[in-house]
């Protein structure tokens, strides 16, 4: 990302909420991001995986600029590069766990019901929950759903805002091994936190702060101070 700017327009309220951050993101590595509510996390990840768009600068993904983009080419590339984890689950209500992990796979042209179950299986989903719907899962369970249809179409990088978010500490370490194995395993992983003790789970550590990038550091210079 070179100068990500982004301005959101409700009404005839303006809301600046990224102010011009530049970022690189190196294959493999995995990155935190953290910050205050309303610092412009999820809205910087949305921009990274190319679900939104900035209003300015510049953002490539595996080499390609991202920039004049028709919808259709952006989808493409979202589909083959990135795995998105939301904050809320996003999951479908009116499909089985296992039609939702399938569901990327279906856009994609590329159903494959075995897969699907073998992601499902390595996110630590027992069997008995593969044709529940996910109002029939605890938080624990949806999250790893979603963390196995993220994982559908074998993307390179997966974007996670706030997986742990909504989970006990157990759950949360579950999460994180889960995401630790996949970065041992060669993918590259954004993830938004505000939870200052799982950074140390990541080799890089970003601090928003009012739509900018106020430091940059390793996990053991975190200090807990920095954040309100
Ligand atoms: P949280 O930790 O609470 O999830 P965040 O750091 O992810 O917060 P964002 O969701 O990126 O913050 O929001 C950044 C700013 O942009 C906030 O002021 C928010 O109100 C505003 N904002 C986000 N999405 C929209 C939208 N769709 N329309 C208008 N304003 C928005
Ligand atoms: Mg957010």
């Amino acid at each position: 990302l070179e100068n990500v700017r982004k301005v959101y327009n409700s009404g005839s309220v303006k809301v600046e909420a990224l102010k011009g951050v530049s970022l690189g993101v190196k294959n493999g590595e995995f990155l935190m991001i953290v910050g205050p509510s309303g610092s412009g996390k999820s809205t910087l990840l949305h921009i990274m995986g190319a679900l939104d768009t900035p209003t300015s600068g510049r953002v490539e993904i595996a080499g390609k600029d991202m920039t004049n983009l028709s919808d259709e080419e952006l989808a493409e590339i979202r589909n083959k590069y990135v795995g998105f984890v939301f904050q809320q689950y996003n999951l479908i209500e009116s499909l089985t766990v296992l039609e939702n992990v399938m569901f990327p796979m279906t856009l994609a042209g590329e159903e494959d019901e075995e897969r699907a179950k073998d992601l499902l299986r390595k996110v630590g989903l027992k069997e008995e929950h593969f044709d529940k719907f996910p109002s029939q899962l605890s938080g624990g369970e949806q999250q790893r759903v979603a963390i196995a249809r993220a994982l559908a179409n074998d993307p390179e990088v997966i974007l996670a805002d706030e997986p742990t978010g909504q989970l006990d500490t157990k759950n949360s370490q579950r999460i994180m091994k889960l995401l630790e194995k996949l970065n041992d395993s060669g993918h590259t992983i954004v993830m938004v936190t505000h939870d200052l003790s799982l950074v140390r789970w990541a080799d890089r550590v970003i601090l928003l702060r009012d739509g900018r990038i106020e430091r940059e550091m390793s996990p053991e210079e975190l200090d807990a101070e920095v954040l309100d």
